[in-house]
């Protein structure tokens, strides 16, 4: 691993597929640093990580089957990594292409699809390739989510981050749309959707970094919500 991931930290483990139960060797973030007020951290809500290997590591793909989904909901495996089958070597994006994939053939809700599309993009970003598609993908399932009467989810926050992958991808009327319809059950500082809305209003479809004080509120207030 390169020096710059400082203390990020990777393991490898032993896991079981979940769907065809063979053992494999993969690697799980085993070390993360605390977020203060100056980790980098974007207007969708999410944290910027410093290499796409640590995001990609949140997922875990079967060598035998394919079947790609969040590590943590494959069960640990009793033998060393060192003999069991290693996961197959995709590049971190394709990683998430390929759960995305498993996410549609075990029809997964919405919500989990479009975030799962969510890591894909940031999961791009962090490798330095274009990730447009996961966030059009984002987009198509935030919008089924939020249409779905029996989900009970926090709409308002979702209302936000769907109108942040509007205004990325320069849907600006869309964007402010649903900066519209975020209200407190949000959790976030109204100058956050207030910068936003005015962002999209002056035709910015940029990545934006937040300032530590809005880190702050909204990671650190312990009484808002977490992404
Ligand atoms: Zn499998």
């Amino acid at each position: 691993m390169t020096t710059n991931l400082s203390f990020f930290k990777l393991r490898q483990i032993s896991v079981k597929c979940p769907s065809c139960e063979t053992p494999f060797a993969t690697f799980e973030l085993a070390r993360t640093p605390q977020v203060t007020a100056q980790t980098p951290m974007e207007a969708d809500l999410h944290r910027v990580l410093p290499d796409a290997h640590l995001r990609a590591a949140l997922i875990a793909m079967c060598p035998s089957c394919i079947y790609t989904w969040w590590l943590s909901s494959f069960q640990e495996y009793h033998l060393l990594p060192q003999v069991v089958a290693d996961s197959p070597p995709v590049s971190p994006s394709k990683k998430f292409a390929h759960a995305v994939h498993s996410g549609r053939q075990f029809e997964v809700h919405a919500v989990d699809q479009a975030v799962l599309a969510l890591n894909g993009y940031w999961c791009s970003r962090e490798e330095g390739v274009d990730g447009k598609k996961f966030l059009q993908l984002a987009k198509v399932q935030l919008i089924q989510a939020l249409a779905d009467n029996d989900w009970s989810g926090n709409r308002s926050r979702y209302a936000y981050i769907l109108g942040e992958i509007h205004r990325l991808l320069g849907e600006f009327g869309e964007a402010r749309f649903r900066y519209e319809q975020v209200d407190k059950m949000a959790g976030l500082p109204l100058e956050l959707v207030d910068r936003m809305t005015m962002f999209a209003a002056n035709g910015n479809n940029n990545p934006v970094r937040l300032p530590p004080h809005m880190v702050e509120a909204i990671f650190l207030n312990k009484r808002s919500a977490t992404a």
